[in-house]
């Protein structure tokens, strides 16, 4: 069993742990020089629902990245405004910690190798080619290129290319491998009807601030400093991250230590930046044009069932943000499990998994699926973390922090361990 996986951020990285966990052999694409994806900036796990969906898949069997995750946290259990139970992970360690990870299981990792194009027949995917013209041949085929970018949809929908992690003028931009396939694909408005959203937040280098806000960040993880009415930039309602669209994160600015300061708003002027106390130095980590723009995302979503196999091809799965207007590593991290899984049920010719909506994870798969068939739908984003649904969750009494409550569930479900070799 041969499964090339395109894409290799926290979806991707995911699909291939849990595929190679069920004994398939497991290639790993990436276009740039790291794994990760857009996690290379991010940060946030187990806030709110997230800490729930963690949960879960830990008790499904399928938790090994969650546990890598935990381990390079630099802080645990913190809050900030509307955030309880969060952890940050580390940005410098984490890439590393799970790169060793994958390879220990004998996941083929190879980086700069961005897939141009796909060899199909009769809706079979037999290869994927890469730009520098090697050929992958495979069983099934796992696509978890993202949304983001590239360079046209920023500057078309965005403030222009912001200079952010995915590094599109060096490495080439995102390409869809459904989308090589001719599959048509969705893109995500704002509830304003325009296309994409842009990205919630950048990171400022920590040693360009204030040495009592780098205390505060390192002891504590947070701060939270309150914004004087003029230097107010309300970017929420642009904002990818429709968790984080609260007015405590337009009338402060909130910093979160993940080894940078993550500064949670999708851009903010550094001219006005400069005029705050304590950031009269403040330099742009990400993206490096972070007093302009950010990247803009939730082009190209796939077409899905809620096993994760895409229609209109045999052979292909998809995970993280093209599985739909998921928003987050956790999101990402659920599906990339459920599609590697699945790609290998497929293959063995086994009936594919649909998780219970009696957990966090199966409806929000379930759900998001529904929701993007309405208007209104397409005009959303999707997380455990906050907005709808978070707000469903907790409705649906989905959420829960109590993880024996939860492994209960799991079980009653018929689905512990399920994802164990
Ligand atoms: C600035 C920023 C901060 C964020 N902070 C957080 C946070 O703190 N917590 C949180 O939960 N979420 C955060 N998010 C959201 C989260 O990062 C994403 O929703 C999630 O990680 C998406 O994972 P993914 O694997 O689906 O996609 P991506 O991370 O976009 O990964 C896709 C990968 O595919 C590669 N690729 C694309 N095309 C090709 C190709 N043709 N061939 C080979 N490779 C290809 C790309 O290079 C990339 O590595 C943040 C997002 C951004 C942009």
């Amino acid at each position: 069993m041969n499964i090339v996986i395109t894409g290799g951020g926290w979806a991707g990285c995911s699909a291939a742990y849990a595929a190679r966990k069920q004994g398939a052999n497991v290639v790993l694409l990436e276009r740039t020089d790291l794994l990760l994806g857009t996690g290379l900036v991010g940060g946030i796990m187990r806030n709110n629902g997230r800490f729930t969906a963690t949960e879960e898949m830990i008790a499904m069997g399928g938790g090994d990245i969650f546990q890598v995750i935990d381990e390079n946290c630099r802080h645990t259990n913190i809050s900030f405004p509307g955030h309880e139970h969060a952890s940050l992970y580390d940005i410098a360690k984490t890439p590393a910690a799970i790169t060793n990870f994958l390879k220990g299981m004998g996941v083929e990792i190879r980086l700069q190798e961005r897939v141009v194009k796909a060899q199909v027949t009769e809706g079979v995917i037999e290869s994927i080619e890469t730009a520098g013209g090697e050929v992958f041949k495979g069983d099934a085929f796992i696509d978890t290129t993202g949304t983001a970018g590239p360079m046209n949809n920023c500057s078309k929908y965005g403030n222009g290319c912001a200079m952010c992690v995915l590094r599109c003028p060096s490495f080439g931009g995102r390409v869809s491998l459904a989308g090589l396939c001719g599959i048509p694909e969705k893109t995500g408005r704002k509830e304003n009807g325009s296309v994409g959203a842009m990205s919630g937040s950048c990171k400022l280098y920590k040693e360009s601030l204030a040495p009592e806000i780098v205390e505060l960040l390192n002891q504590k993880g947070v701060a939270v400093i309150p914004l004087p009415k003029e230097l107010i930039e309300n970017h929420l309602s642009v904002k990818a991250c429709q968790q984080y669209a609260l007015k405590e994160f337009a009338e402060n600015i909130i910093l979160l230590d993940t080894g940078h300061a993550k500064l949670m708003t999708p851009f903010y002027t550094l001219k006005k930046l400069h005029k705050i106390p304590g950031f009269e130095n403040a330099r742009y980590e990400d993206p490096y044009a972070g007093g302009k723009g950010n990247s803009m995302r939730y082009f190209d979503m796939s077409p899905r069932s809620n096993t994760l196999k895409v229609e209109g091809a045999v052979n292909l799965f998809c995970a993280g943000e093209k599985a739909g207007l998921l928003v987050g590593h956790t999101e990402a991290i659920v599906t990339g499990v459920l599609a590697g899984y699945n790609s290998v049920r497929h293959l063995q010719n086994k009936p594919l998994l649909e998780l219970s909506r009696k957990t966090a994870i199966g409806e929000a798969i379930a759900y998001v699926n529904e929701e993007m068939q309405k208007t209104e739908g397409m005009g959303k984003k999707y997380t455990f973390s906050g907005s709808v649904l978070f707000d469903r969750m907790k409705e649906l009494g989905l959420y829960e922090t109590d993880v024996a409550k939860i492994q209960s569930t799991i079980k009653d479900e018929g689905l512990m361990n399920i994802f164990a070799s």
